[in-house]
């Protein structure tokens, strides 16, 4: 049985304005991304590796062609409705992780929750059980500012899973960590992948 998409681009094509220059940075792009794959994004610098995952991530709106975020089609929505699909359908990762540092991990972790108007027992138990996947149970209590970097981006995918999004999308998300640590995140996320799905 084939799997539901998760995401799809038909002929997208972004083009930058530079003065009077244009700058065709995407020029027909068509790809899709079902439920459970998961896909690396790579290419020499200047190739439209931001470009694309700005488009994917639903942060910026291609110039022509078909965008379909779990089957919605977000071509041409404006920005209000573009913010709605990030929070309900995309988790973001970063490279620098981009945590709330006064915050602890759970509160982190609950945080796109909160914004999309859980219940505050329903988010509290959430939270916990992604930690409990990602292997932080122990560090549910412990400042963002006071965790290793494996341990930061570890609370980082509980916190994007946090609102069940139809994908994931991950910029660079083991370029601060070492390679052993980096391994341990690319494993986590193949392993959540199969567990969330
Ligand atoms: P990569 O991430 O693979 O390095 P980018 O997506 O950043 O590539 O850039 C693709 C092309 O688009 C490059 O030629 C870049 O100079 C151009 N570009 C990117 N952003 C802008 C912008 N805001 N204005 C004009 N040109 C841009």
């Amino acid at each position: 049985m084939r799997k539901q998409k998760a995401l799809e681009l038909r002929n997208i094509k972004r083009t930058y304005l530079l003065g009077d220059t244009e700058v065709h940075a995407l020029q027909g792009i068509t790809m899709h991304v079902e439920k459970g794959d998961f896909v690396s994004i790579t290419g020499p610098s200047g190739s439209g590796k931001s470009t694309l995952l700005h488009i994917l991530g639903c942060l910026d709106t291609p110039t022509s062609g078909k965008r379909y975020v779990d089957g919605h089609d977000t071509s041409k929505m404006d920005d209000n409705a573009l913010a709605v699909i990030r929070r309900k359908k995309v988790g973001f990762i970063f490279q620098q992780y981009n945590l709330l540092p006064r915050f602890t991990a759970l509160e982190n972790v609950t945080f796109p929750m909160w914004l999309s108007g859980m219940h505050p027992a329903e988010m509290k138990e959430r939270a916990g059980h992604l930690l409990d996947i990602v292997g932080l149970s122990h560090r549910k209590y412990h400042s963002s500012s006071q965790l290793s970097g494996g341990e930061r981006q570890r609370v980082a995918i509980a916190r994007a899973l946090s609102n069940e999004p139809a994908y994931l999308l991950a910029d660079e998300p083991t370029g601060n960590l070492d390679s052993k640590t980096g391994k341990e995140i690319i494993e986590l996320l193949c392993n959540v992948r199969k567990e969330e799905t």
